[in-house]
């Protein structure tokens, strides 16, 4: 049986060893960090996450869903904060049962290792960082505390995030190989809003909290133990940004003006603010994803998004699920199976990285208005009234398996039919109005 080496045990390095270790490959699985059971939180990267049914569907397929699963929030639409602290709810769906999945990234990264290592044909190897991968041979340099080491497989799959090595080796060594890095204006950083006295949650649990001030946001999710960690996305350089708030007063003065709401239940606001680091924001596209049947690329590494469609782990997931099929139409042509799955990601995940940048100003500017609740109300009527037919893009890219191009593309097509069709109403009526007038007169 063929032998993987995959670079990177995080959120799909781990699922996709469990596939593979299911389909009886070999899997060697190197991971530059420690143990996440020995504490190691997968520092630089966000607390928890939002799982929707790409993400479950991935965990399903392996039947560790409702393992990983047991500790997750769920969230049933968004909590929106206006700057007077008043709130408007607006659900994710029609069906008050849909819902996406506040998750714990170390609980999650815990459970699709340990699914991985049920399989004796799959051994991981932490503290094993990947210097680079000669394509050729399917090898991977590692560093280790012991001193340097080669691994050696029939194929690498780099699943070494946004900033691969593998990828990095496919630049230096794939003639035309296509690479695109592009970075919001906008970093972000991580803030607390702990548990109550009584240890409950502070703020509604089953919501995505948003605080949208148009140019930048806060956002926060719930976790297990009653806290909530929020994430700002803000500026990096401006006249009002991370780069000019410097001082404990010019912290305490923007969240008083910004989020007078949320600032009394931030004890540790201030020296969360100094001591967390503040994070980048980057697209990654690139082509191809794949060498000849020695090296493929999956999850970050092959595309990393934004955040605010909450989709780049699921993405990764749907990667795992997609890889794993093409592995299974072509067994004995890996080549195949590699370019076939190229074939079926690549333009979902340049639709979905257009989607998560296009949801950063819906998040931070539309939802406050009542514009935008208003359409929303509007596209759950239609789904209500016209079932299977009408659906929005949400619903679209978080509660089906629909390709992100597609939904892309039928949002598109919804759109175009029912402004149309506002306009004939809309038409149909003035005309009316200027009959009736006209007999008047
Ligand atoms: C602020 C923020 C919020 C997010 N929220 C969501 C969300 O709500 N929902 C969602 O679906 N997605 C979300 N994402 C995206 C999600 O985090 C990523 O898409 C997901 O982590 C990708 O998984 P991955 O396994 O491809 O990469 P990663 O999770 O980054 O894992 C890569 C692994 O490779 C290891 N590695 C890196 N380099 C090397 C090397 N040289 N040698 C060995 N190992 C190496 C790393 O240590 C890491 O363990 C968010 C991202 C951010 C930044």
């Amino acid at each position: 049986m063929s032998k993987f080496v995959l670079i990177g045990s995080g959120l799909a390095g781990g699922l996709l060893a469990a596939y593979l270790g299911g389909r009886g490959y070999e899997v060697d699985l190197y991971e530059r960090r420690a143990d996440p059971r020995e504490g190691n939180i997968v520092g630089g990267r966000s607390i928890n996450l939002a799982i929707s049914t790409r993400g479950i569907h991935g965990l399903e397929q392996i039947g560790i869903a409702e393992e990983a699963l047991q500790h997750a929030i769920p969230m049933r639409g968004r909590m929106i904060h206006d700057r007077s602290g008043a709130l408007h709810f607006s659900p994710y769906d029609v069906d008050p049962k849909k819902c996406i999945n506040s998750i714990g990234r170390a609980a999650l990264n815990t459970t699709v290792i340990e699914a991985a290592q049920r399989y004796p044909n799959v051994r991981v190897h932490f503290n094993h960082k990947c210097t680079g991968v000669d394509l050729e041979s399917a090898s991977a340099g590692l560093e280790t505390v012991e001193g340097a080491v080669t691994a050696q497989g029939d194929a690498v799959i780099g699943v070494d995030g946004a900033f691969s090595s593998v990828r990095k080796s496919m630049q230096s060594q794939v003639a035309n190989f296509q690479y695109d890095e592009s970075y919001l204006a906008h970093g972000y950083k991580e803030l607390t809003i702990p548990p109550g006295p009584d240890g409950s949650w502070q703020m509604e649990k089953n919501a995505l909290h948003i605080w949208p001030r148009k140019s930048f946001m806060m956002i926060a999710l719930p976790n297990p133990d009653g806290s909530f960690t929020c994430t700002l996305f803000w500026e990096f350089e401006g006249a009002r940004s991370f780069g000019t708030t410097k001082t404990d007063d010019d912290v305490r003065l923007f969240f008083e003006e910004e989020f007078p709401d949320a600032m009394p239940l931030m004890p540790s606001l201030l020296d969360d603010f100094r001591n967390n680091p503040t994070g980048s924001l980057v697209t990654i596209r690139c082509a191809p994803w794949f060498y000849r049947d020695k090296v493929c690329l999956v999850g970050d590494a092959a595309h990393a998004v934004v955040p605010f469609y909450g989709q780049g782990m699921n993405a990764a997931f749907e990667d795992c699920v997609v890889l794993d099929e093409c592995l299974e139409q072509f067994p004995e042509n890996r080549e195949r199976a590699f370019a076939e799955y190229f074939r079926r990601r690549k333009e979902n995940a340049d639709a979905l990285a257009d989607l998560a940048i296009g949801n950063f100003i819906e998040m931070r500017d539309k939802t406050a208005s009542k514009t935008f609740r208003a359409k929303k109300k509007l596209d759950h009527a239609l789904e209500a009234a016209l079932p299977g037919m009408y659906l929005p893009l949400y619903t679209m890219v978080t509660f089906t398996r629909i390709p992100y191009s597609a939904a892309a593309r039928r949002a598109r097509l919804q759109d175009r039919i029912l402004y149309a069709a506002i306009f004939s109403l809309l038409s149909i009526g003035i005309l009316t109005l200027a009959i009736l007038l006209g007999r008047r007169s």
